[in-house]
């Protein structure tokens, strides 16, 4: 056989094609993502608080999920965050801040922050946060989200939130992102007269967000709000 001109290569079938790369979603894509998420999940199912609705309009939120979920980040749903939690669905999100209805003078408990979102949105809106998340690992990650965004007022422990902080009580405003099953006592403690506490509470299947709310006198009451699908709190 001549060297030089070897017998062709029986055709074999050519390896298959590493998968496309995802379409690079940049800044200006995540803007319209965000602006079509406050269109249709958000005005279209009736939150009306243009703060609320600015805000989300404006806050990454692709920058709190992991970077496999960039392209989801402002879909109509939660989304996994590690060590089995989720980061609520945006509506979820607009709908408790519509409701707690915060202001500049707010000094705000946040129970399960989670990756930290919630906190960037309730940072914006109030005083001071105080967020508390029991997973080291989400712990971690919602604290390097918080600095990374640059948020100042915001103080964050790791531990188990359904105990509240009460080195830093009272609050004017609490909010839950897990699902409890009885009347929080321990938290409804560390509320200041006039100050409210919204959390959802009932069984793994069947839960409403329920609004309390504490009277100057101090008489407390509460009503539920909307039906919702959270994960349980853990611990006391
Ligand atoms: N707002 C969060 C939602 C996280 S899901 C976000 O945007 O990412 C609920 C969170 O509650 C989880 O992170 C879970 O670890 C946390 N959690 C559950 N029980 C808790 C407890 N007893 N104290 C503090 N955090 C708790």
């Amino acid at each position: 056989m001549d060297p030089l001109n070897p017998a062709p290569k029986k055709s074999r079938e050519l390896p298959p094609l590493p998968e496309p790369p995802k379409p690079f979603v940049g800044q200006e894509q995540m803007g319209i993502l965000r602006e079509r998420m406050v269109e249709t999940q958000l005005k279209a199912r009736g939150i009306i608080d243009k703060a609320v609705l600015d805000l989300l309009g404006r806050l990454p939120r692709h920058l709190f999920v992991d970077p496999s979920m960039v392209d989801l980040a402002y879909s109509d749903g939660p989304l996994p965050i590690g060590f089995g939690q989720t980061i609520s669905q945006p509506y979820i999100v607009a709908f408790m801040t519509e409701t707690l209805a915060l202001t500049p003078e707010d000094r705000v408990l946040e129970i399960g922050s989670g990756c930290g979102y919630q906190t960037a949105v309730l940072a914006s809106l109030a005083q001071e946060v105080y967020a508390v998340e029991l997973l080291p690992g989400l712990f971690d990650q919602g604290r390097a989200n918080i600095k990374k965004l640059g948020f100042q007022n915001v103080w964050a422990k790791h531990g188990d939130g359904s105990l509240g902080w009460p080195e830093m009580a009272p609050f004017t405003a609490i909010v839950a992102a897990a699902y409890g099953s009885r009347t929080p006592r321990r938290l409804l403690d560390q509320l200041s007269p006039g100050g409210r506490l919204l959390m959802p509470l009932g069984e793994p299947e069947s839960q409403s967000l329920v609004l309390f709310r504490k009277a100057k006198d101090g008489r407390v009451t509460s009503r539920s709000i909307l039906g919702c699908r959270f994960v349980p709190l853990v611990g006391g």
